[in-house]
């Protein structure tokens, strides 16, 4: 099999890669390397299954070769970074899905969609199931990944409807693990970073609010058992065990053995109070439910973010 995915050069698509060439794909990966970093896949470089192709996928492009499976996971998935980069994600998520969607129509191949728990917005609806519409404000600051994604939501829907595309759509909550950027803004690197330095860990708002994490293999299972099911409605994937970001704060704190002071920042705006998956559709279709708990998850993150800080200088 040959599968292509958007994003390799990502955190998770990354892990993606890895995955696949493990199942003997040829995988091929596309990163127009905007937060993708080429550190992730390095070691599959020089893997005879394996290619990179530098390319943005919202604009259209042709593979020659017969490709079985799409995934598309391209797009700048930290607050911090759709800030940054609000065009772009806005692009890849609409332009980038109907560019992808056609790759997959034109190569009769399986189509494999990341979309987000932020398409709930700031949810009324706890702990979210996948029948929940969602609350998203359509022009705040994160309206142009969670508005991007609902609409990538819908043209995939709309291609397994007019054109029978196989499709598949997963809804993925907090999501952590090596190869995040250190610099990419989202919580568990910015507290995993500070901790190790001793510095200041910023709490944003009272840290009242709540997040459930999930670690990257946990994450990866899920996608692959999906790939292959004959189920085309969305599948949230995450890990339920929810907890505030000030407990949050406090297990890195430990785990990292630090005595940094925890300080408070202003909340930004439209973050979500409270998320956590329901996951029951996820155990119903795949038999699937995440395995490794936040203690692990965290110390293997950790592990990684250590080595990774000695390596450049910055322990
Ligand atoms: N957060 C925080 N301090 C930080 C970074 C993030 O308190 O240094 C909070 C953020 O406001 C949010 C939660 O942690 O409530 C998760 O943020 P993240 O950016 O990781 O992802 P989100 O779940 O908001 O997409």
């Amino acid at each position: 099999m040959r599968t292509l995915i958007t994003g390799g050069a990502g955190f998770i698509g990354s892990h993606l890669c890895d995955r696949f060439i493990q199942e003997g794909h040829e995988v091929i990966c596309l990163d127009n390397f905007i937060t993708g970093n080429r550190d992730n896949v390095a070691h599959l470089l020089d893997h005879p299954k394996f290619r990179v192709i530098v390319h943005d996928i919202s604009n259209p492009i042709e593979i020659p070769d017969l490709i079985d499976n799409v995934l598309h996971f391209a797009s700048p998935a930290s607050p911090v970074d759709y800030l940054e980069h609000p065009i772009p994600t806005m692009k890849v998520g609409a332009l980038g899905t109907h560019v992808s969607l056609g790759l997959a129509k034109r190569h009769k191949a399986r189509y494999f969609l990341a979309s987000t728990s932020e398409i709930y917005g700031d949810p009324l609806v706890h702990p979210q199931t996948e029948s929940y519409w969602g609350n998203v404000n359509t022009i705040g600051p994160r309206s142009v990944y969670d508005e991007a994604k609902r609409f990538a939501e819908a043209m995939t829907m709309a291609y397994h409807r007019q054109h029978k595309v196989d499709t598949h759509i997963i809804r993925i909550f907090n999501t952590y693990g090596p190869r995040m950027q250190l610099n990419d803004g989202r919580v568990v690197p910015n507290f995993m970073y500070q901790a190790l330095r001793g510095e200041p860990m910023t709490i944003f708002g009272d840290g009242s609010q709540t997040r459930s994490f999930c670690y990257v293999s946990d994450l990866v299972e899920g996608i692959y058992r999906l790939l292959f099911k004959d189920y085309h409605e969305p599948v949230n994937l995450g890990n339920p065990s929810e907890v505030t970001i000030r407990e949050f704060a406090e297990e890195i704190k430990a785990l990292a053995g630090s005595k940094s002071e925890i300080v408070y920042r202003p909340l930004p705006q439209d973050d979500p109070k409270q998320r956590k998956p329901d996951i029951a559709r996820a155990r119903q279709v795949l038999g699937w439910e995440p395995v490794v708990d936040r203690a692990e998850g965290l110390k293997k993150t950790m592990a990684y973010f250590h080595e990774r800080m000695t390596r450049t200088g910055k322990l």
